[in-house]
Parts: C-alpha cells; structure tokens; sequence
C-alpha cells in the first residue's frame, strides 16, 4: 500500500501522524511510505531520521495527498485540505465529526473512507486511539488550570495547592473517563482538593477503591454539579458520549454562582465541549472570560506536548494501521472487525450512528 503523511496545519499543531520507528515497520512489510518534508521537527524528528527508516521525503504536501492509498494524520482535515481529497483515500486520523459538518460533507461528496481514531472500540468497550491523548490532555488539564488561577490571567490568584495555615483549591471534574481521571491524578498529587462527577457508578466506584478519602465522588446530576461548581476553582468538562455532541451539563447560568477568576477548562470542546458558554480556542490565543470565570477551550491540547503526544498516540495507531496496509482495508475489517466501528464515512455514505445522530440531515 501506499502511505501518506504530512505536515499537520492546525495552529500550533506539532504532532506528527508517522515517527521513523512505524515508517520502518511498514516499509518491512513492502509499503511505500511517503513523508512530507519537516513534517516530524515539531516531535523531534528530522528528515534524515525518516529517510534513513525508508521514507521518501517530499516536499509538496498535494502530491502526496494525491500519490496516498492511505493517508495517516493527527488532527482533522482543514478545509484548505478538502480539495485534496480523492475516492477510494483511507483516512487515518482523528475527526470529531459530530462537531464538524462541513467536514462530514467534503468526505461524503468525495467518497473518502474515513478511519476515525475516536470511535474505534474495542471488544472491551476501550477507546484505545483516544485513550493516550486522553490521558495527556487530562493530566495537562490541571497543569492549564493552574497557570490560569494566577492572578496575570484574570484568575483568582489561587495556588491550587495551598501552603500551610491557607485553604487548598477544589478541582471539580465532570466525568470521570481516561481525561477525568488523569486530571484527578495530577491534581491529588498537587494537594487540591478534588470532586468528580460521572453518571456512571461503576466508574465512581473504581475511582472511589483507587483514591478513598482523597477523592470526593459525585452522581453527575443538575444539583450535585451546580452545587460542586459553586465551591470550584477549578472546573474541568471532561464528558464523552464516543462519537456523539458532548451533552451542555456545564450551564451558562452556573457561571454567575462560580468563585470569580475562577477557571473552566474544557477538554472536550473539541466534540463540541460540555458547557454551554464554551468556544473553541487556540493555542496562540487559550483564553476567555464570560461572568469573572476564565475559560480554556483547546481543541488540540496535547498539540502543546508534541514529543509524548506523538510517542504515545502512533504507539498505539501503527498497530491499526499495519492490519489495514498488509491485508487491505475489507479484509482487515473482516478478520478485526473492531476496526469496523472506526468507519465514519465510506464510498460516499454516514456510516457512524452516533454521528449520524448528531445531526437533523443525517438522520
Ligand atoms: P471517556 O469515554 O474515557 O470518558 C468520558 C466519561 O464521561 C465517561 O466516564 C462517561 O461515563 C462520562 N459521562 C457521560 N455523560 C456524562 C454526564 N452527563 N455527566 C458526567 N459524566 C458523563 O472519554 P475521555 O477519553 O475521557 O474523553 C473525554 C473528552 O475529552 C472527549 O470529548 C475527548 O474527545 C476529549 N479530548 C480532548 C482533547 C483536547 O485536546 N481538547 C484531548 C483528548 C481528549
């Protein structure tokens, strides 16, 4: 098979879809692999490490969207890349269709099967393309949260560890999935004081056995959020529904009853976020404050950490990604049919229901 990747374009976007070590494990299976120049230098990795893996570097990002049985990305097409797009393409890479239907159009229309990371679940029920994103994006969650509790940011001036003799902060999170929980981690190990809030209760029962008294677990309901956000420094939406827009539990009316300066994080935005006052932000440009709360709506978090985000996310592509390139796309979905359900677009049709569902045209 012949495979792509380019240089993502998304603002401050650094991850890379291929490092050298994958580019060498399909090119041992007789794959062709093209590079675009410098697309692995915000990772760390230079040309001459892909050349010398078996890449062909070129420099022209068109001739390898068009050369590419299979193009392997990080983030979503931009729409600058629909014209690109070409019948038959496999499209490896994340797309959050729920939240974009300009996108969902493009692929339709130019027939593009689109292999979407966030929706892959395994037999398990794991998300495991999303999961090591997850667990950065949440473990960075508190790390951006604490940076903006500073007074310079329009924050409460808060360290969310306290000192001796002074309160330490409260971290609420909404829900408790692979961001929620890495987020609990980080802000434990600081000293916060921490509540979560899923509507799962098996989840909250594990969180429960893994932290006990350090960790205060909540029913994600109206009134436990309402009052838990009331106390909060630090809010962090951390809902998913895979595949499907994230439910608004964050309401706009809580924002008027929150600590002023304090901050919301939203890791989710990028299905579209889980509070109603959300807007995708950027990393040149993070933040915004409606009502004295700050808010930080990354879509590409991990973007910020682009060595370990690319390190932990191909880690777990290749291993897709080398099913679909030795046995050809029908009969890796025939012999792994977990890979079916990564299917969001194919020969011109919406093959996702979640997404499908998100949508009034679709349905
Ligand atoms: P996950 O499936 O592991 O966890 C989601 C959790 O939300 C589950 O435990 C589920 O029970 C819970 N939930 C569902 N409805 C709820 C509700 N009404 N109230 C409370 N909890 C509820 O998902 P994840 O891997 O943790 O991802 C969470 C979100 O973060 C996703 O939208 C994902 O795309 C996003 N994400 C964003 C970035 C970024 O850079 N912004 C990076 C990685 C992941």
């Amino acid at each position: 098979m012949i495979i792509g990747c380019v240089k993502e374009i998304k603002n401050n976007e650094y991850r890379v879809g291929l490092t050298p070590d994958n580019v060498k494990e399909y090119v041992s299976k007789g794959h062709i692999v093209y590079i675009q120049k410098d697309a692995g230098i915000g990772s760390g990795f230079s040309n001459e490490e892909y050349n010398s893996a078996g890449a062909q570097i070129i420099e022209d990002a068109s001739l390898i969207w068009e050369k590419s049985e299979m193009m392997v990305k990080v983030k979503e097409p931009l729409e600058e890349e629909y014209n690109y797009f070409h019948e038959g393409l496999i499209l490896y890479t994340y797309f959050h269709l729920a939240a974009d239907k300009p996108l969902i159009d493009a692929l339709l229309k130019a027939k593009v099967t689109a292999v979407a990371y966030e929706t892959l679940i395994e037999k398990d029920g794991s998300i495991p393309l999303l999961a090591p994103m997850s667990q950065i994006a949440g473990r960075l969650s508190v790390q951006e949260g604490a940076k903006y509790l500073e007074k310079k940011y329009g924050g409460e001036g808060i360290l969310l560890a306290g000192v001796p003799g002074t309160v330490r902060g409260h971290v609420v999170i909404l829900g408790g999935g692979t961001v929620g929980l890495n987020a609990c981690k980080i802000a434990v190990g600081m000293g916060a004081n921490v509540t979560i809030l899923d509507i799962n209760l098996k989840r909250l029962e594990y969180i429960d056995e893994l932290y006990g008294t350090q960790v205060q677990t909540l029913v994600s309901n109206n009134i436990n959020i309402e009052k838990s956000v009331r106390e909060a420094d630090l809010v962090i939406g951390a809902v998913l529904i895979p595949g499907k827009s994230t439910p608004k539990i964050f309401k706009r009316e809580y924002l008027k009853i929150m600590k002023k300066g304090s901050v919301y994080v939203d890791v989710a935005v990028d299905q579209g976020g889980c509070g109603e006052s959300t807007r995708v932000t950027t990393h040149d440009d993070p933040i915004y404050v409606e009502e004295g709360v700050v808010h930080y709506c990354v879509g590409n978090m991990p973007g910020a950490v682009s060595r370990t985000s690319t390190i932990a996310l191909t880690s777990a592509t290749i291993h897709y990604g080398l099913q679909i390139a030795n046995k050809g796309f029908s009969q890796a979905c025939q012999e792994n049919d977990v890979i079916y359900s990564a299917i969001n677009t194919y020969n011109g049709e919406l093959t996702c229901l979640n997404v499908a569902n998100s949508f009034d045209d679709y349905n």
